[in-house]
């Protein structure tokens, strides 16, 4: 099995982190580079059963300018093809702007997104539940699945997830 996984979010929400623990020591290329029209390859991950690719994917940040329709239709053409998307957001803020912009870019992709709920080891689970409460009416997501990418808390089940996918 193997497959192509890209990761999008807002900043800070621990995209990097995430990708610095599965992939580890075995990390082939990793950029915290600015966008590019060109997909970055961010890490491959080797499992015994399976490979993953992380790539990034340009044009998910909400751009400083307007973003012309070209890159709108780039940046979804890229969401295409891919296996699956990682929708990571920090589970400190609540649903904000940022957030809103991102479901709308991906609200023509057909490829199963999978709201990645980070840094619970930040809040009390009554906040999870009311996070996962609103964010499962703005999307339909293929699954929502908490982890804490800093700690490790239930990354083994994400991959096993997103392996499932492939
Ligand atoms: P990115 O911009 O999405 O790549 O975010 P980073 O991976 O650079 O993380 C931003 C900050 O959040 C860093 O200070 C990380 O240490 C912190 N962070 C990332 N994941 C977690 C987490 O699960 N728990 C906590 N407490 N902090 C985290
Ligand atoms: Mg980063």
């Amino acid at each position: 099995k193997s497959g192509f996984i890209t990761i999008v979010g807002r900043p800070n929400v621990g995209k990097s982190t995430f990708l610095n623990r599965v992939i580890g020591q075995k990390i082939a290329i990793m950029s915290d580079k600015a966008q590019t029209t060109r997909n970055t390859i961010q890490g491959v991950l080797t499992l015994d059963d399976a490979q993953i690719v992380f790539i990034d994917t340009p044009g998910i940040h909400k751009p400083k300018h307007k973003l012309g329709d070209f890159m709108v239709k780039l940046a979804e053409n890229t969401l295409n093809e891919v296996d699956a998307i990682m929708f990571m957001i920090n589970a400190e803020e609540g649903f904000g702007r940022g957030d809103q912009y991102i479901i709308n870019r991906l609200e023509n992709i057909k490829k199963p997104v999978y709201l990645i709920i980070n840094k619970i080891d930040r809040i009390h689970p009554d906040k999870l539940f009311e996070l996962i409460t609103i964010y499962k009416d703005k999307y339909p997501f293929k699954e929502i699945v908490p982890i804490s990418a800093l700690e490790g808390n239930n990354v083994d089940h994400l991959l096993d997830v997103l392996k499932d996918q492939l």
